[in-house]
This record gives structure tokens, sequence and C-alpha cells, in this order.
């Protein structure tokens, strides 16, 4: 299938009726929070804000990674961080009910810790406010030494760093400064540093990967011990993107599941609408 043309039909779903998503929606206007749901235009928003669900994104919405894949807006950040977002993040977390909150962010190469002491704010002002467990979903830190380790004091539930594809598709997908190995090297040291955090990783699928390829990276995440895996759809969205190269039938993504699930990984959701955060609660619970 050639990802130029309309929609397979596995990808059309009805639209959820429900006035929670209003709900949620208002209440992240009022508290002046970025949700990465709104910012990649996320196929799930009706759903999971139907659920009282979202992924807070923090550190501002303009990103300075020029992704292929990804709709947040790029160019030079305009200001600092916010330093009352942690406790906005918090108040949204506990007025929404979230038992766990994902906290996500634009890449800041223009902040000397790349955002490392406010990521851990917030994890902590979370945890405080409503006692939900965390999961942060991270840049690569490639210009920080010592960021990756600030964010992991903070003792998140779930530290999740997406692969997003096989190497040989790195640099094309994520950009110029991405590091395929320093990706893998991340996940090593988060276990070093506390061995009772999860961690997670995932990959869209559908940008010109070869199965081989997929099955190693999928291995190679093993060695280096990572517990949850998510496999997802890679829509394009808007005509300046990646374009998609094929759309995976839910019953491959079924079959990937499963040689995931033999190869360790302790956790894995495999479908077309998976997204890194997508049910994110489930898998955070889940033993290791
Ligand atoms: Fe937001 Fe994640 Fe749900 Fe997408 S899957 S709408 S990013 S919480
Ligand atoms: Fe999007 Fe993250 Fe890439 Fe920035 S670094 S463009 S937010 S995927």
């Amino acid at each position: 299938l050639s990802g130029s043309g309309r929609l397979p039909r596995w990808l059309k779903r009805p639209i959820p009726k429900s006035n929670a998503n209003h709900m949620t929606e208002g209440l992240l206007e009022e508290l002046k929070l970025e949700t990465v749901c709104d910012n990649a235009k996320c196929p799930n928003r009706m759903e999971c804000y139907s659920q009282q669900t979202a992924t807070f994104m923090i550190l501002g919405n303009v990103c300075t990674r020029p992704c292929g894949f990804c709709a947040v807006h790029r160019g030079r950040p305009p200001e600092l961080p916010e330093s009352d977002e942690p406790d906005r993040v918090a108040e949204a977390a506990a007025r929404l009910g979230l038992k766990h909150v994902v906290i996500t962010s634009v890449t800041r190469d223009d902040l000397p810790d790349g955002g490392a002491d406010h990521f851990y704010r917030c994890v902590v002002a979370v945890r405080e406010r409503c006692g939900a467990t965390t999961e942060v979903l991270t840049p690569d830190f490639v210009a920080c030494k010592d960021a990756l380790e600030r964010v992991i004091q903070a003792k998140p539930t779930v530290f999740n760093h997406n692969m997003e594809t096989v190497p040989r598709l790195y640099r094309r997908v994520r950009g110029p400064k991405s590091d395929y190995r320093w990706t893998l090297g991340m996940m090593r040291k988060v276990k070093e540093y506390d061995a009772d955090v999860k961690t997670k990783s995932g990959l869209m699928l559908g940008l010109g990967e070869e199965r081989g390829e997929l099955l190693d990276a999928l291995a190679d995440l093993r060695d280096y011990d990572v517990d949850f895996l998510t496999l997802g759809q890679y829509l394009q969205p808007g005509e300046k993107y990646l374009p998609v190269v094929r759309y995976v039938p839910p019953e491959e993504f079924e079959e990937l599941g499963e040689i995931a699930k033999s190869m360790g990984f302790k956790k894995v959701a495999s479908g077309p609408f998976v997204r890194s955060s997508y049910h994110a609660r489930d898998m955070a619970e889940t033993d290791v």
C-alpha cells in the first residue's frame, strides 16, 4: 500500500461522543498548558481527552530540532522556562483526577541543561500534589552531560525516550543531531542511575524501514534492558513532512507485538493508533 493516497479502512474510526474532551480542553486553556496531543495533532485526541488523559508538553511549544515527522513548531524558543509551570501541571493533573501523568517537552538545545531541572520540578510537583505515577518522555539531551541524571533524580515511574525509527533512517527522520547509539546509551544510563525506574521506547512504522532492520532495532532495545515498547503507524501531519511509505495492517502490528513480547519486553503496545503515551498507565503499572 502506498502512503500517498487515502487512508486505509483501519485508520478510519468514529469520534467518541463525550463532553469530557471539552472539559479537558477548557482546563488546559485556563491553566495555559500545552499538550503534545494538540501540538503533534495526535489522532487519539478525542479518545484520550474523553478519558481525561493528556500528555503535558512543558518548556514551550517551539522546538529547536527539525524532525521530519513532527508537527510541533520549530525555531528559536522565545523564553526561559516558566517557573510556575510545574505547579500548573500539578494543578491540572489534580483537577483532571489523573492517576498517571505523562510529561514531555520540545527539545531545548538553547538551555544550558536542556530543561532537565524543569522536568525534575514538574515530576516532583505532580507527585506531591496528587500522588500520581509519572512518566517523562524526554528529548535526547545530547548537549548536556548531566541532564539525564537530573531528570532521574526526580524518580519518575517510567523514563521514556523514543527510538522512533531504525538506524539507517535515523538522521532523515530525527534530524542531523540525532544519534542511534546515544539513544540506546541513555536507556542504559537510566538503569545505572536508578534501577527502580522503568524504561520505555517506541518506534513509528511506515517510514521505509525493512522488517529485518526493525527486528534488529528491537533486539538492540532489549540488549539495553528496555522494559516497555510501543509500535504505531506513522501518519504524515501535513504536506511538508516525510511521506508515509507504507500503511502497516493491524494483523502485522499484532504479529510484531507478539514477536516483541517473545524478545522479553515486559509490556508491548502495537497497533496503528498506538502512540508512546497511549494507554500509558497500563504499562506504568506493570512490574518489571
Ligand atoms: Fe495525547 Fe498520548 Fe493520547 Fe495522543 S496518545 S492524545 S499524545 S495522551
Ligand atoms: Fe518534535 Fe521532539 Fe523532534 Fe522537536 S525533538 S521536532 S518536539 S519530535
